[in-house]
């Protein structure tokens, strides 16, 4: 007998609009194999065409045939491969990228300094420079003028010409819709829903791709960092702001409209601290420099004014913690103490193989000492589970603009592979 408040579904056709997941072709499309060739080789810097068939899985015959399409078009070359002591006869041969098969600049623009690099195809740098400024919020008119000369004058140091340059990639603190090239906002431009990618783009002459500055400090683990060989590793920037990078399987992670991963405006606290996105409560509001400025400005009575900037108040702050001044050091263990809860909530959420932590605040360790790594792993469920190891990389400034490159590098890669067609 069916007791009374079930309900018996009798009619079991299918809906008409069917159900489970509906994915688009495109999304079942892999990369193209010949991108894949050209990328394993930029990735293992020279390999025989039959190590590249090993690592694809794919037959030796293919990969010659794409190989020979990546040499007609100037993207791969032959090189010398070491010989084996004991074989006889012709030395083997490699393959490289012909790393000047085309050039990409990279700027990250920020309030204190703006740093630019130009890598060639294999990814090496054959440029750096920075522009040390002030200036906390600007018009983006102003920021176009600052990112233009800054190209200029990397061109001319390193004795290039533009037209010798394919693409710029950009990072930019704050929300970035990278598909559509605009900031939608910015904690060093005025105004919102800003077109940053075509204006800079009309300036430069240049195809120019933007994205969040921890996105592509993010890809510039991926390329070159610790992440290389991770499928699944996050990235946690602190600068100014708290920001963070996600890579699920090898590539990064962004949202459906490319502005997720904001870790700085997540709540640990109801009804907390004011945060300067205007919400309370943000992790942002607990651990970045302007939440260090404000306790040090009652705590310590530091003044703004007196002391000139934010900077020197958290040098003077920093330094006081050092000398054993216990308030100083108590605001630093505070904020170390959200930092860690902030850590174990993305462990918790993503189980990543490998927590980075990046930034120009990185050197303040008293937030980032063995205790606070311990306190993020304590607060992270641990049944049965493998914890992340957790890295601190203090690669310094230009790291930041290494990402933009990368970033520009990775969509000519597209481009090239796919349009070096032999006929
Ligand atoms: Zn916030």
């Amino acid at each position: 007998m069916i007791p009374e408040e079930t309900q018996v579904v009798q009619d079991r056709t299918l809906p008409p609009e069917g159900c489970g997941p509906i994915v688009s072709q495109r999304d079942l499309v892999s990369i193209p194999l010949r991108q894949q060739v050209f990328e394993c080789v930029r990735s293992q810097g020279q390999i025989s065409r039959i190590d590249v068939a090993k690592r694809l899985n794919v037959s030796p015959a293919s990969v010659s045939t794409l190989v020979a399409d990546l040499l007609v078009g100037g993207l791969l070359k032959e090189v010398e491969a070491p010989r084996d002591p004991s074989s006889r006869g012709r030395p083997p041969v490699a393959l490289q990228v012909r790393a000047e098969a085309g050039y990409v600049a990279g700027i990250k623009l920020s309030d204190m300094v703006h740093t630019a690099i130009i890598v060639d195809f294999a990814g090496r740098p054959v440029a750096e420079t920075s522009l040390g400024r002030t200036s906390l919020r600007t018009d983006l008119d102003l920021l176009v003028d600052e990112a233009d000369a800054l190209l200029t004058q990397i061109l001319r140091d390193a004795g290039m010409a533009r037209a010798e340059i394919s693409a710029v990639g950009m990072g930019l603190p704050g929300m970035v819709d990278s598909q559509r090239g605009v900031a939608l906002w910015s904690p060093i431009i005025r105004g919102n829903n800003l077109p940053v990618a075509v204006l800079m783009s009309e300036r430069m002459g240049l195809p120019v791709v933007v994205d969040n500055d921890a996105n592509l400090l993010t890809l510039a683990e991926l390329w070159y960092g610790a992440g290389r060989a991770l499928s699944d590793f996050v990235v946690l920037t602190l600068e100014y702001g708290v920001g963070m990078g996600l890579v699920m399987d090898h590539r990064l992670y962004r949202g459906a409209h490319s502005v997720g991963m904001e870790i700085g405006h997540t709540k640990v606290q109801l009804d907390g601290a004011l945060c300067r996105c205007g919400q309370r409560g943000c992790l942002e509001a607990y651990v970045s420099d302007y939440a260090l400025v404000r306790e040090a400005s009652i705590a310590l009575d530091l003044h703004r004014s007196e002391t000139g900037s934010a900077q020197v108040m958290l040098e003077s702050l920093y330094d006081q913690a050092k000398a054993g001044n216990e308030a100083a050091r108590t605001i630093f263990r505070r904020a170390g103490r959200f930092l860690a809860a902030g850590l174990s909530n993305v462990i918790n959420l993503f189980d990543p193989s490998l927590v980075v932590l990046s930034g120009a605040r990185m050197k303040y360790d008293y937030l980032y000492a063995e205790d606070v790594m311990r306190e993020a792993l304590a607060m992270s469920l641990t049944q049965s589970r493998e914890l992340p190891r957790i890295e601190i990389n203090a690669w310094g400034d230009l790291v930041w603009a290494r990402g933009a490159a990368t970033l520009a590098l990775a969509a000519q890669t597209e481009a090239r592979c796919a349009a070096e067609v032999v006929a």
